[in-house]
């Protein structure tokens, strides 16, 4: 624990000074750069108790996470989010230094500028002020604050979210409501929220036979026909029609591997990988049932290794969707559609522990060279957030 950070250089409500400070940390992941420093230096002042966990894992490289909480009351309302990037690329693509957070013409440049220090930096001048404003009306604040920021989630993300949220279970600490900085809205700020995210399970299907002469073939068993049928019969229907609030279950093939450079060889193996990115009507184990009952139906030897990397998961709108839309579209004057597309977030670990909704800047730039944001978006969506928490503690319990 430590709360005798140095004070920053940078106004904390200003969510642009924010975003530029942590813009100039170069963490790429797994590496911090010195962003999580910045953030206990912008939080302790304001009361923040700040935990560094740092995580290590054989195998897998240590990670540095920030868990801060201002207030001891429930409910504990928290935002989430990572502060590692991934790889600014070709640097020749770049019209201006990654890591300059340089201005101009009304816009934020650098790596992670919306994925999603921007975000970030807003989750900080939206407390701050809140801070100021509560501190000015002389009531007792309500509920507690808190801010889960990993160092873990463009990597493996082993050593981040998920093992913070182990920690905070094992000393007994609650959340009751999570929103996620993910740049969200596909177009413009208040497009969408994300209410929940499909499910991935990556199979590797291998076919076994037995390799042979192909003048030969009774003395030898071709796996390939097998594993033509295989992948015929997994993708001749959909998974599903959809549900209410997911689009349709799709498997996709990504790759088909039997490397035999011989024209006069039957091989003895042939391989498969298939992504399934899967809605609420779907489990890693019921597809994988759903998998080997095709793949039986065909016969012969194979086998079937899966990972998961998530599960869908829904958050129904609800109290903490509501919330979140009404914020917005004071701020926007658009109502955000609630959504369940795109990737994988860290949402599916928090989903575990509260409800759960994932809602920031504007992604059309996210992981690309001369990433931005717009310096209107991330003053709205400091304010967007502040909203949240001016109405967070009356409507969630
Ligand atoms: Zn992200």
């Amino acid at each position: 624990m430590s709360t005798a950070a140095a004070a920053p250089s940078f106004d904390p409500c200003d969510p642009v000074a924010v975003a530029q400070a942590l813009i100039r940390c170069p963490s790429v992941t797994p590496e911090d750069g010195g962003a999580l420093g910045v953030l206990e230096a912008a939080l302790a002042p304001l009361g923040f108790v700040c935990h560094r966990l740092r995580f290590e894992e054989e195998g897998t490289a240590p990670v540095d996470n920030l868990y801060a909480r201002l207030g001891t009351e429930g409910p504990n309302f928290c935002f989430a989010g990572h502060t590692d990037v991934v790889p600014p690329g070709e640097l020749k693509g770049w019209s201006i230094d990654p890591f300059a957070a340089e201005i101009h013409n009304g816009r934020l440049y650098g790596r992670g500028a919306v994925d999603m220090k921007g975000a970030i930096a807003a989750f900080v001048a939206a407390a701050a002020r809140h801070v100021k404003a509560v501190k000015e009306t002389g009531d007792a604040p309500k509920g507690s604050i808190s801010l889960l920021i990993t160092g873990d989630e463009e990597g493996v993300a082993i050593n981040g979210t998920r093992k913070v949220l182990d920690w905070l279970q094992a000393k007994g600490e609650k959340l009751d409501a999570c929103v996620v900085g993910e740049p969200t809205n596909p177009k413009a700020l208040g497009d969408m929220i994300k209410i929940g995210r499909r499910g991935s399970m990556t199979a590797f299907l291998t076919v076994h036979g037995a390799q042979g002469h192909v003048a030969y073939p009774h003395l030898a068993d071709n796996p390939l026909p097998r594993l033509a049928r295989m992948l015929a019969a997994i993708t001749a229907e959909p998974l599903d029609a959809g549900t209410p609030h997911f689009q349709p279950s799709n498997l996709e093939l990504t790759t088909i591997d039997v490397g035999n450079p011989a024209h006069n060889v039957i091989p003895a193996q042939g391989k498969a990988t298939l992504n399934i990115r899967f809605n609420d009507l779907h489990t890693a184990d019921t597809l994988l049932a759903w998998l080997r009952e095709r793949l039986d139906g065909v016969g012969g030897s194979y086998e079937l290794d899966h990972f998961v990397s998530g599960d869908s998961f829904l958050t129904p709108p609800g109290p903490l969707t509501e919330l979140v839309a009404d914020a917005a579209e004071r701020v926007t004057g658009r109502r955000p559609e609630y959504s369940t597309t795109g990737g994988t977030s860290d949402a599916r670990f928090i989903k575990n522990f509260c409800p759960v909704v994932e809602f920031g800047l504007v992604g059309q730039t996210m992981h690309k060279v001369d990433e931005h944001t717009a310096l209107d978006d991330l003053t709205r969506l400091t304010d967007i957030y502040g909203e949240v928490l001016r109405n967070v503690f009356d409507r969630i319990g």
